[in-house]
């Protein structure tokens, strides 16, 4: 239906773009597609953020609203299904690994939740990461011996 494509960076890649923390161009590595046109990311520096936008002409009117479905829907959620689904043609699912709060996960990891599933890391510190599940992202602790 909507296949439209996307010329964002793929989440993990680099693009260089000016920081204003550290004053001169660097190499942002992207975190995350925020939506099909912009992708937050990251001075990998000083660890600024930064949003990443397409610049299109014109955007494409949704004709419809929200497709119908059973459940009670918020109209300003954000379409945690396309996220996942951006993220695992970026990443794949090849190498998934189990999930486990002992083991260290990083950027642009794949996970296997046992309750959750399948999810991307789209941001990690020493503690935590957070991870793309197909109905949403969660924090989930690492690193722990
Ligand atoms: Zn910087």
């Amino acid at each position: 239906m909507s296949e439209q494509l996307t010329e964002l960076p793929a989440v993990a890649r680099n693009i260089n773009m000016p920081c204003k923390k550290c004053g001169v161009d660097r190499y942002f590595v992207v975190v995350a597609h925020t939506t099909p046109t912009s992708a937050k990311c990251k001075c990998e520096v000083c660890g600024a953020t930064k949003t990443f936008k397409l610049t299109k002409p014109k955007a494409e009117k949704k004709p419809g609203a929200l497709k119908k479905s059973g459940r009670v829907s918020k109209s300003r959620e954000p379409d945690h299904a396309a996220i996942w689904n951006d993220l695992k043609s970026q990443i794949g699912d090849d190498n998934v690994v189990a999930y486990s709060m002992k083991s260290k996960f990083q950027l642009a990891n794949a996970i296997q939740h046992p309750k959750f599933g399948v999810g991307f890391v789209t941001n990690a510190t020493n503690e935590k990461v957070d991870v793309a599940f197909q109905d949403g992202t969660r924090a989930l602790v690492h690193n722990r011996p």
